[in-house]
């Protein structure tokens, strides 16, 4: 295939014609036509390997996903209105990897319709308005989601919080308020705060919402007790506990398939998305019956394209893909051998701050001796990295922390090829500058 557009003519094209908001990753955008596994190609046939995508799970274009989605696309696709199998199957499956007690799903079609679905359960449910989530938190681009996203309205050209709306600090135990040993109980007790003074003004909450490991916030592991804290408060005050594991499911953990049971609690209501359909736009809700009773109030649920026999199809290959290439223990193997080698990077080069995650779902940032961060050596080691041919991304409300969550068929090989590349880059002279 030849590629006619130049990149200046898709950049001009996309400045005047797509969304203002829209942005290009590094400071020279790359054109990537295809994929392949866990390499992305560009229009010159330079290949690059993906440490970013945790959306396509088991790798770029699987053939076994790729083949399912063009088999039920030739046959049928339509809306949940009629009998079909394949929902049937895709819930099956699913039902498998969740706990007993969450067991109905509604499916959409993205993380954001996913949290939206969510809150207006939550809301119906308790018949209350006020949300509690985490700082820097993201959840997605409609309007409720936005409303608990922090990272959106604190950020650039963001909003004021709304009232019904209430911040937890980031438990963040590297740099954040709380640095102690039981720093879970501290971050977990403004939950409870929270809710005193709401119920002071006679308001009751209808839930917590926060992802299970904060990631735009900077692949934040939040510490022990956490989350049983904050969820023994909220359910206390009778609210319902969402746990967004659009960034961390599907078996990235390696230890655990969600990342809510490496905390040992149980979530009200499940939000995946992501990696649920490898790239096709697929995401679920999953919750108790108690709320799917609640919820259902008469009113007719329906979603054109949510649950469609293409995207059952597709969503099921990949459950059957993870299993099948032992995905989840590969997590567990390739991501606990990057942890050391990137602590023994660490030790060798004290920029490197923190070390942080689980699984192939890890993150390290830069600072200097104060823990100050060092956004602009993040940016220069992604670019360089990218030049390495190896993407990176960088995120964190101080934009310091590198992200690793590649797809989960990440190997060994590859491990060794990210740490080479970063030993390299972490001995330039700029890295070494701060
Ligand atoms: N929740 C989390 C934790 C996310 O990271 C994202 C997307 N970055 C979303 C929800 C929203 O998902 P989507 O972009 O598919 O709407």
């Amino acid at each position: 295939t030849k590629y006619v557009q130049s990149s200046e003519k898709m950049i001009n094209f996309r400045k005047e014609h797509l969304g203002k908001g829209l942005s290009l990753s590094y400071e020279k955008p790359l054109h990537i036509v295809r994929g392949e596994g866990l390499y992305l190609i560009d229009a010159n046939g330079k290949k690059y390997l993906d440490t970013v995508n945790n959306v396509n799970h088991v790798g770029h274009q699987h053939p076994k996903v790729v083949a399912a989605g063009q088999k039920q696309m030739a046959v049928l696709n339509t809306n949940t209105r009629y009998l079909h199998e394949e929902i049937i199957r895709y819930a099956e499956d699913l039902l498998k990897k969740l706990p007993p007690h969450l067991l109905v799903i509604h499916f959409v079609n993205s993380g954001s319709e996913a949290n939206e679905l969510a809150l207006r359960m939550a809301k119906t449910v308790t018949g209350n308005k006020d949300i509690l989530a985490i700082e820097v938190g993201y959840h997605g681009n409609t309007n409720a989601v936005m409303d608990v996203s922090s990272y959106k309205f604190e950020g650039k050209g963001g909003f004021p919080k709304p009232e019904t709306t209430h911040i937890l600090p980031l438990p963040d135990s590297f740099r954040g308020k709380y640095t102690s040993e039981n720093c879970g109980i501290d971050y977990a007790n403004h939950a409870k705060e929270i809710i005193q003074n709401l119920k002071a003004v006679g308001k009751e909450i209808a839930g917590f919402i926060g992802e299970s490991m904060v990631s735009c916030g900077g692949q934040i592991v939040p510490p022990k007790n956490y989350f049983k804290e904050v969820y023994k408060h909220v359910h206390e005050a009778g609210g319902i506990c969402i746990a967004d594991e659009v960034q961390t499911g599907f078996g990235r953990m390696g230890k655990t398939f969600w990342a809510f049971e490496l905390y040992d609690v149980q979530p009200d209501i499940v939000t995946m998305g992501k990696p649920a359909g490898n790239g096709h736009p697929l995401a679920i809700v999953a919750c108790t019956k108690e709320v799917a009773e609640k919820f259902n109030t008469g009113m007719e649920y329906f979603n054109t394209f949510g649950g469609n026999p293409v995207s059952c199809a597709i969503g099921r290959t990949v459950l059957e893909v993870v299993e099948e290439e032992g995905l989840q223990e590969n997590a567990l193997r390739v991501g606990g051998f990057l942890m050391v080698e990137l602590k023994a990077l660490q030790k060798q080069f004290p920029i490197i701050g923190d070390v942080r995650g689980e699984g192939l779902f890890l993150g390290f940032e830069l600072n200097d001796s104060e823990k100050n961060p060092l956004p602009e050596h993040a940016s220069y080691l992604a670019n360089r990295m990218k030049q390495l041919g190896i993407l990176m991304s960088i995120d964190g409300p101080d934009h310091n922390v590198l992200k690793i969550k590649p797809p989960m068929v990440f190997s060994q090989e590859n491990a060794e090829e990210l740490i080479y590349r970063l030993n390299t880059v972490f001995g330039e002279d700029f890295m070494k500058s701060f």
